[in-house]
This record gives C-alpha cells, structure tokens and sequence, in this order.
C-alpha cells in the first residue's frame, strides 16, 4: 500500500513517518496540496491523503480512476471538499476521521469565545508593552446567560456540556434534535432572538452555506458573540463584516474562513495581503482569528493518525470501511 500524502506539514510527518511504518503502509510525502495541476502525483500509487484544504472535484475523480486509485484518506472529520457523489459513480470509497477528538474543537471554541468576551487577546498585547490600562476591555460575564448551538454533534455536545459548566441555558438547532440532550431545540429564528453566544457545529452542505448571513445577523441580539469553529462557509463573510460596522457583535471569533484555502495553514507574514476581506476583518478589536487549529492538539493528532492508517489498513486487506463517507451522510 503506497500513498500519496499531499500538503505535509511537518506535525504531519512527525506522527504518520513511525506509525505507518509500524502498520506497513509506505507514504509519500509531498509538499504540495492537492488540486487539478497536482492530481498527476497520485499515479502509481494506491491510494492518495489529504486535508482540509485540499479538494477533489469530479475531473480529478476521474483521474484517480484512470490511475487505479483504491481509496481517498481524509485526515479530517469534514468531507465537503470531496465531489462524493463522483467518487461513488467512481466506486472510488473515501474514508474520513468521523471523530478524533470532538473535545479538542470545542476546547478551542471555548477558548475564541472566552478571549473575545474578555479581551485576552488585546490585553496580552497591551501587558507585553507594559501598558497596564485596562480601558476598553471590560467584558461580559458567561455565567446564566443564553447560548444557542447550531449542531448537536459530537462537538457541539462536547460545548454544550462546558458551557453548562457556566450555568448558561442551552438553546439549540439540529436537523435531527437528540431527545438524550437536556437542551431546548427551537428554531433558528428563536436562536437567534434569544441568544448571546451563538457556536456554529453543523457540517457545511448546501443547506448550511451562509447559514449565517445578512437575514440571520438581523435577527440576532446586539452584542451576540459569535463563534465559527466549522467551516468558513457556514458565514457570508461579507454580511459579518456589515454587522461588524454596524456594532452588531459583542465579539468574533473565527478559526476557519470561506476563503481559507491557500492561506490557513501557510505563513504569508512577508507578503502583501490579498484578500480585502479577511484583512478588513482583522482590523476590528472584537474578532479573533485562528487558522483553523480547533483540531491541533497532541490527543487528536494521535487519533487522527492512528484512524487514518486504520482506514488504509482495511483498504490494504479489503476488510470493512467503516468510516467511508456515503452519499447520505
Ligand atoms: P457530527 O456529524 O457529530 O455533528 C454534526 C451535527 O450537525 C449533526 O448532529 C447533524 O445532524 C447536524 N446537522 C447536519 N446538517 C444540519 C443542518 N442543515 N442544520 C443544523 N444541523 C445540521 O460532526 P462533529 O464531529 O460534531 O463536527 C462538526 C463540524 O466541525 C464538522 O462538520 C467540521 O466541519 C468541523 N470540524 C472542525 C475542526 C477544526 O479544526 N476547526 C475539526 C473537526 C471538525
């Protein structure tokens, strides 16, 4: 089993070189992400890995068809960057990381929302220059106010479970509300009436894209705090920079971006940005961004690792794919 891992990072390489040599899978490291210029490196492998950032659409499926591929590891939980319904017509399965560590994503959420609440981020570089004016940084306190969860997933239940930690009440939207969870499903324009923290967790689908955008902010309280741990994609990034001006948000944060493909992940720190957008974003003191890091800690790397090389095992030995992705899900 030989494969081609596009997009190594050096974490990457750190946790896969030993562990794929203890399963017997030879991997090809590459630099390069995966597009339709670099397809071409799949040949003569089996199969091919790749992350978030990377994409397959239906041409490059049929590449991977013409080149015999047996299967697209995904190191992700999220698989809106596969063209699945190809993939399928192909009989090419693509086998992702259904859970690795739902607590690691909604740690970090936890941690965008309780520095954009109290500032921690401006306050780190105010006290780094010795400038101990606490002016502007009085925030708002957690405890017994309203959050509304939109997916009640693994991750959104890992933040549910830590935001009743604050004694918070729980509102919360699912296409298929969890009758086990003490939460209140409502609807989404009650959640949005009713709620000061909002946490995005649903996958990005077509029904989900803009999930969050220029209806939905005007239906929010002044001074909502908003946090995106999903997928860029969930949020019109434009309507938020317009309910941003406008004074709408308590706070931001952000650890993914509709545009983050070739810039999250990368160090662009010499070059001039490009993209107005996300450089108009920064400017404002209430958002924080992260880039895309929710997944980023020892315990989920392990797992991702160890699941991922699962999956290319039971490729190798045709045993059962338990984590392919299928059309329905
Ligand atoms: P999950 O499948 O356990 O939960 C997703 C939930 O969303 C499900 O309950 C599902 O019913 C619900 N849902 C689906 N469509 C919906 C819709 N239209 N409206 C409302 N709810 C809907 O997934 P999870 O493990 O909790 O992961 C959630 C998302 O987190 C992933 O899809 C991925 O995009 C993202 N993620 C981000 C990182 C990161 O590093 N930032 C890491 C892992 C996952």
């Amino acid at each position: 089993m030989r494969i081609a891992f596009y997009t190594t990072k050096p974490y990457d390489r750190f946790w896969f070189e030993p562990l794929g040599e203890d399963y017997g899978i030879d991997i090809h490291f590459l630099d390069a992400s995966c597009d339709e210029e670099t397809i071409v490196l799949a040949k003569d492998h089996d199969a091919i890995c790749i992350f978030v950032n990377d994409y397959i659409n239906e041409s490059m499926i049929e590449k991977l068809s013409e080149y015999k591929i047996k299967g697209i590891l995904l190191r992700s939980a999220g698989f809106n960057h596969v063209d699945i319904q190809a993939a399928a017509k192909h009989q090419i399965p693509v086998l992702r990381v259904p859970s690795y560590s739902p607590a690691a994503v909604a740690e970090h959420g936890l941690a965008l929302l309780m520095s954009v609440n109290r500032y921690t981020h401006r306050a780190y570089n105010r006290t780094r220059d010795f400038n101990m004016s606490i002016n502007g940084l009085m925030g708002t306190n957690l405890h017994h106010k309203t959050a509304g969860i939109i997916g009640t997933g693994k991750i959104g239940q890992a933040m549910i479970r830590m935001l009743k930690g604050f004694e918070m009440r729980i509102l919360a939207y699912d296409l298929f509300p969890n009758s086990d969870l003490d939460v209140e499903y409502v609807s989404l324009d009650e959640l949005y009436k009713k709620s000061d923290v909002i946490s995005l967790h649903c996958p990005l689908t077509k029904e989900t894209k803009y999930i969050i955008d220029e209806d939905a902010i005007g239906k929010m309280k002044k001074g909502v705090y908003l946090i995106n741990t999903s997928r860029g994609a969930l949020i019109d990034t434009n309507a938020l920079v317009e309910g941003l001006l406008k004074e709408k948000f308590g706070g931001v944060g952000l650890d993914v971006y509709e545009e983050e493909e070739g810039l999250f992940f990368e160090d662009k720190s010499n070059e001039i940005m490009k993209d107005e957008v996300l450089a108009r974003l920064m400017t404002f003191p209430n958002v924080l961004i992260t880039s895309h890091m929710g997944f980023f800690t020892e315990e989920a790397m392990q797992a991702i690792t160890i699941e991922t090389l699962e999956n290319a095992y039971a490729l190798k030995n045709g045993g059962e794919l338990e984590n392919a992705v299928t059309i329905k899900s």
